[in-house]
Order: structure tokens, then sequence, then C-alpha cells
């Protein structure tokens, strides 16, 4: 590295904050208090060593997911995990009155997930389902009137493979 550069480094270093860093001298912070939480954010306090700076060093809290106690992840229970193409199966018997009754344990493949409804092409041929092209289709507005969609969705079908 040149003087030269050397120098517009320095300058640079001392025009920006970094993480761990004293604020207004630039030396490492080696000591750090317990950290705070105040609204979203939190903070630990820290006094710098060499120019006594006494501040508070700040971040964002990011959600990342859930888990349980005991620190076992949650399971997506929403209907985001039935992307297209992904492979399913009928945890229960799935009745289309009067036209078929598909049965537990049929897989098939999520061919549709938009804001109407989620299709699923069974890989048996299921006899009575001719007029969906061999789908189950689970269609949001039948439950306009009450119940929740993506419970219903996720109590009939599991994703496999
Ligand atoms: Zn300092």
């Amino acid at each position: 590295m040149t003087e030269k550069e050397e120098k517009l480094l320095n300058k640079w270093a001392l025009s920006h904050l970094e993480q761990g860093y004293c604020p207004r001298c630039k030396t490492q912070i080696e000591d750090y208090g317990v950290l705070e939480v105040q609204d979203s954010c939190i903070y630990y306090p820290f006094t710098c060593k060499k120019c006594s700076f006494e501040g508070r060093e700040w971040y964002d809290l990011t959600f990342t997911g859930f888990t349980d106690t005991q620190g076992n992840e949650m399971e997506d229970k929403t209907i985001g995990v039935y992307k297209e193409n992904t492979r399913v199966e009928l945890k229960q018997d799935v009745e289309r009155y009067p036209h078929f009754i598909a049965k537990k344990g049929m897989k098939g493949t999520v061919i549709r997930n938009d804001d109407d409804e989620i299709a699923v092409k069974l890989d048996e041929k299921l006899i009575g389902s001719e007029e969906w092209d061999n789908c189950v289709v689970w269609y949001k507005q039948d439950f306009n009137t009450g119940g929740d969609f993506s419970e219903e969705v996720s109590n009939d079908l599991m994703v496999i493979e």
C-alpha cells in the first residue's frame, strides 16, 4: 500500500462508523455492558478505554422464526408450503360430493396455488375427477362464509419428498 493510499484509508476510517470501534476515536471497544432492549432495538452500553467516550452500540431486531419452549422449530402451517410442483399426500379422505372421494394416502403434485384455489393433480386415476383433469381442488371462495381455508388445506395435505 502506498503512503497516499494509507492516508486515504485512514481518512475513510475516521469518517465512518464501524461496529466494534469507538465512534469518536476509532479504537476497538473492549468491554461492553449487558445488552438492553428498547422498543424493537437492542443496544450494548460501552465505555471507550482510550478516550472515555460512553455510548451505546445499537442493533435492529429481525424476525427469524418460531420455536416451542424446547427449541424445536415450528412447522409452517400456512398454504405457502404448497408451492407449485410440490409433492403432496392426502392426510385423510377428501370428499367432493357427489363426484368422488380421494382416499387418504393418495399422492400428487400441486399444479396451482393462486388467489382462487389450490389444485393437486393425483398420480393415480381417480374416477369422477375427470371434469377437474384428475385434480382435487380447494376453492378459497368456499371459505368466504366461514372456516379457515389454510387450516382445511393443511388438514388434508402434507408435503412429501
Ligand atoms: Zn474512543
